[in-house]
């Protein structure tokens, strides 16, 4: 008895699942009839797809705080990859779009803390995606205020970061840190989290894959915290959050309406987040001429949110 589904039939079910997903449906009613007039599918198999596919229901000028300037560390680097203009970001594997559709813990709880320790969960001990076997310590959830109306979102975790199980704690950390102050808010006020939960051998660019298969629980943590905005730091965030591929210069400095791919949002009040681009830290430790533009990008999102930076102590 085949355990698995056509692959004929898969591929068209996830084909007409990703183009729902790019109308903006993300909730799927299982409904008997349609299953008894499949052919040709054992009536398990297209149970199963159906419980995956069913849910319950369907520029101002920097001011100078985040100055300080560090050492490069290989991730910073390869922050230009802004400026690589690779081929168009490619359609998300079937396996995903399947997995994706399918009803998650998490859904129906209210509390975020207690969502987000469900998504904790659900994770485990990942072994998804080869990450797992590469060298990584510890998986890096993502930190913060599980109501914050602002997120940060890097690429993944590095040394540091592997080592204490917390983004954006090393020197990149440090300046993201630096930033928020400038900002007028506190490390607290924030979620932060990263496109993939462990850490790439040498720091290397996260591989599409492993973006791919970690960035739905990324998707999770952001329909649970419902942030107002969502800032992607750097090229490879804001490839992954926005399944673009633009350089830098093209992302920055404008808005976009972001939903989370793939998650069912039930809360009518929560509309998705806008998203807003900007260097990542540890490219502005590279090249801090450019910590001004990266104000720029800083104040457009508080001018959005209504905070007034911090008055100088000599003010
Ligand atoms: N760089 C990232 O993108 N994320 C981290 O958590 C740390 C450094």
């Amino acid at each position: 008895m085949p355990s698995t589904l056509d692959p004929e039939l898969r591929r068209a079910l996830a084909e007409r699942v990703r183009y729902y997903h790019e109308l903006g449906i993300y909730d799927f009613y299982r409904r008997e009839p349609w299953i008894s007039a499949l052919t040709g599918v054992q009536a398990a198999d297209a149970g199963r797809l159906a419980a995956s596919l069913s849910s319950t229901s369907p520029s101002g000028s920097y001011s100078g705080s985040f100055s300080e300037s560090y050492s490069e560390s290989p991730s910073e680097l390869r922050e230009e990859m802004s400026a690589r203009k690779s081929a168009a970001v490619p359609a998300i594997a079937e396996e995903t779009i399947l997995e994706i559709a399918a009803p998650k813990p998490e859904y129906g709880t209210a509390d975020p803390v207690a969502a987000l320790k469900l998504i904790r969960e659900d994770l485990g001990e990942c072994t998804r995606c080869k990450l797992h076997k590469q060298g990584r310590k510890q998986i890096v959830f993502g930190v913060g205020n599980p109501r914050a109306e602002l997120m940060f979102v890097g690429e993944g975790p590095g040394a540091d970061e592997d080592a204490q199980g917390e983004p954006f704690v090393g020197r990149a950390g440090q300046l993201l840190n630096n930033m928020i102050k400038a900002m007028g808010l506190r490390r607290e006020d924030v979620y932060i989290a990263n496109i993939v939960k462990c850490r790439p051998p040498g720091n290397r660019t996260p591989e599409r894959d492993e973006c791919e298969t970690c960035s739905p629980f990324l998707m999770r943590q952001i329909a649970v915290v419902k942030p107002k905005v969502v800032v992607a730091l750097g090229a490879v965030a804001a490839k992954n959050l926005l399944a673009i591929n633009a350089p830098m210069s093209e992302l920055r400095g404008r808005w976009y309406d972001f939903k989370p791919a793939g998650v069912r949002s039930d809360d009518p009040g929560w509309p998705g987040a806008r998203l807003a681009v900007t260097y990542h830290p540890a490219f502005l430790l590279r090249d801090p001429r450019q910590k001004g533009e990266a104000w720029k990008d800083l104040q457009m999102v508080m001018k959005y949110l209504g905070i007034e930076p911090p008055k100088k102590a000599a003010e």
